[in-house]
C-alpha cells in the first residue's frame, strides 16, 4: 500500500509491506530495497497510484534501442588457419 508523502511533485511514497516499509522516490528513481534498473514491486505500487506505466521507468539498458545498439555490429567471417600466410616475425 503506497502512502503519498504529500510532496509537491507527487513522487515520494512510503510503501507499506512485509517485512518492512520502503521509501520510493519516482522522480529520482530510487527505492530503499535496491538499485533501480527496473521498478521493483514497491515502485510498481507507487506507479500504479499515480497512473504511470512501469515500463516507462526502466533503466535505458533495458530498452530496445540499447539492445539494438549492442547487436548493431557483426563479426567478419575469416578463412581457416591452413590458408594463413606464414609470418617472418617471432612466434608469440
Ligand atoms: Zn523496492
Amino acid at each position: 500500500m503506497p502512502i503519498w508523502t504529500r510532496d509537491d511533485e507527487y513522487e515520494k511514497f512510503e510503501v507499506h509491506g512485509h517485512p518492512t516499509n520502503m521509501v520510493v522516490d519516482l522522480g529520482k528513481r530510487l527505492c530503499t530495497c535496491q538499485f533501480w534498473i527496473m521498478p521493483c514491486v514497491h515502485a510498481c505500487a507507487a506507479l500504479t497510484r499515480v497512473n504511470k506505466k512501469p515500463e516507462d521507468f526502466c533503466h535505458k539498458w533495458l530498452t530496445m534501442d540499447a539492445y539494438r545498439d549492442t547487436y548493431a555490429h557483426y563479426i567478419n567471417p575469416f578463412f581457416g588457419q591452413s590458408l594463413w600466410e606464414e609470418s617472418e616475425q617471432n612466434r608469440p
